[in-house]
């Protein structure tokens, strides 16, 4: 299962928190037209919930979260026609 987060800050950051050891958080740039995005990143990475940051579904960009890596690089590549980038943060950079 795949939830969008789009404009809902507390509903993701709450997401995020419970997910922290099982979640994967993929973000998507509104425009497409960021270089390596859409991004995954496992969700706890600081990147993806910090209160420094902010504006996580408002912005520029949106946030589909899942448990599955899997269900996540499936849509994007289905939906969005492009390939998932791995955080090198998240996933090492042999990824
Ligand atoms: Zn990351």
């Amino acid at each position: 299962m795949i939830l969008v987060f789009d404009n809902d800050e507390t509903d993701y950051l709450a997401w995020v928190s419970a997910h922290k050891r099982d979640g994967y958080v993929m973000n998507i740039d509104r425009a497409r037209s960021v270089k390596n995005y859409p991004m995954v990143h496992a969700a706890d990475h600081g990147l993806v919930s910090s209160d420094k940051i902010g504006n996580f579904t408002t912005g520029d960009y949106i946030k589909l979260c899942s448990t599955s890596l899997d269900a996540l690089e499936n849509f994007s590549e289905s939906m969005l026609r492009s390939s998932l980038t791995r955080c090198a943060h998240c996933f090492g950079s042999a990824a």
